[in-house]
């Protein structure tokens, strides 16, 4: 029976799989049963930002699991204490807590803006449309995709879904009831959103105004995927809460939730945990990521990421009609079809190249920071000859 077959008879089918069978990685390449190679342009959802087969994050995890694996957090641990340091000094954030995934981050961000908002007798959360926070039955609370939700209900009470990047909408929804506000700064799965500048704004002017506080949902978007450490930092303001994970553990499960002065005092002994999370390994992994990325890519994200941009708006010149719009920041890239895209992603795979569908006709682009312009000339040449068949 091949793999796929086993799959289906295994699993509860939750995820649409990729027809192809991967062995290994190398660089920004995956490598499949039958030796062909795939230039990767989602990088694990995200979570693969510097490829495969970096030796620092490979040596840092080797490292910590001749010392221990796992201790609990009955215990102080080095790892957790180097990379919580390096997250509060990169940030300026006040105080660090460590989960598993990102929607245990979301989680844990919920749970610290309704315990804030008890001392103001504030309960509301306003989440906005299209976004998403992760599949536990909080992150759906703040969501409003069907797709996401059916059968699910009921969900969290107390919580509004306001339009996104509608103004009047949150200036409506937002009241001396609000205890937090969630937010994507750019739309991840949503198909890549970016908030507008104005909508932004007025969410922090009312902020001042109600006193509520700001959840930067940065899991996709952060550690450099825009070009700067928090896609937040392209507004100029300053979330209460910021929600981290995907790349955060070099490829092993880790989420980390920052706080600023507001909240470093809402927790207290006992009132949140978690076995797993902070799990050192994947601390000690996410230590050398920060470092590597800190160390030269940074510039990289920015440059390649315009390269990027720039040579997608030139085929979305050629296929009008087709390429209805090119959008992102960094290496967070969308290109919007006029036509349902898993076809493009097979036909992609065909020749070499993995990407991603989301939001049913949006191409998602998440490549690892370290792409390099050789690669990006490479799957612009694939996608053209792609749309190219597709126009036909
Ligand atoms: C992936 C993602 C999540 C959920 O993270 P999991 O690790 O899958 O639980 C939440 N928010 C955003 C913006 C994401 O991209």
């Amino acid at each position: 029976m091949s793999v796929f077959e086993l799959e289906k008879g295994l699993f509860f089918q939750t995820y649409r799989r990729l027809g192809v069978h991967i062995k290994r990685g190398e660089g920004v390449y995956l490598i499949d049963s039958e030796g062909r190679k795939y230039l990767d342009m989602i990088a694990g959802i995200g979570v693969n930002a510097l490829g495969y087969g970096n030796e620092k994050v490979k040596k840092a995890m080797v490292d910590q699991i001749e010392k221990y694996i796992h201790l609990s957090n009955l215990f102080v641990q080095e790892p957790q204490i180097e990379l919580a340091n390096l997250l509060v000094q990169l940030s300026g954030y006040k105080k660090v807590f460590f989960t598993n995934s990102g929607a245990e981050a979301i989680e844990t961000a919920i749970k610290l803006t309704r315990k804030w908002g008890r001392k103001f007798g504030k309960v509301e959360i306003i989440a906005f449309s299209n976004s998403f926070h992760g599949r536990t039955m909080g992150a759906l609370s703040l969501m409003d995709k069907v797709k996401y939700r059916d059968g699910y209900e009921p969900f969290l009470p107390e919580i509004l879904i306001a339009r996104y990047n509608d103004v009047e909408d949150i200036e409506k929804k937002v009241s001396h009831k609000t205890a937090g506000v969630f937010l994507e700064f750019i739309q991840g799965e949503g198909g890549i959103v970016p908030a507008d500048e104005k909508f932004v704004k007025k969410i922090f002017e009312l902020r001042d105004e109600f006193n509520f506080l700001v959840v930067a949902d940065e899991i996709q978007s952060g550690l450099w995927r825009t070009g700067k450490f928090f896609a937040f930092e392209h507004y100029n303001v300053k979330p209460d809460i910021i929600a981290l994970a995907k790349p955060l553990g070099g490829g092993l499960p880790l989420g980390a939730v920052l706080g600023n002065e507001k909240v470093v005092d809402v927790f207290t002994t006992g009132a949140h945990g978690s076995t797993f999370g902070g799990n050192p390994v994947a601390c000690s992994a996410g230590y050398a990521v920060i470092k590597e990325i800190q160390n030269g890519i940074v510039d990289n994200v920015k440059y390649i990421g315009n390269y990027l941009q720039e040579k997608l708006l030139m085929l979305k010149e050629k296929y009008r009609g087709l390429v209805k719009d090119v959008r992102g920041i960094g290496l967070m890239v969308g290109v919007e079809l006029s036509v349902e895209c898993f076809d493009v992603v097979n036909r992609l795979i065909a020749k070499g190249i993995i990407v991603n569908c989301t939001s049913n006709n949006v191409i998602r682009l998440l490549p690892p920071l370290i792409i390099e312009k050789e690669h990006v000339d490479l799957f612009i040449e694939k996608f053209d000859e792609v749309l190219n068949e597709i126009k036909q």
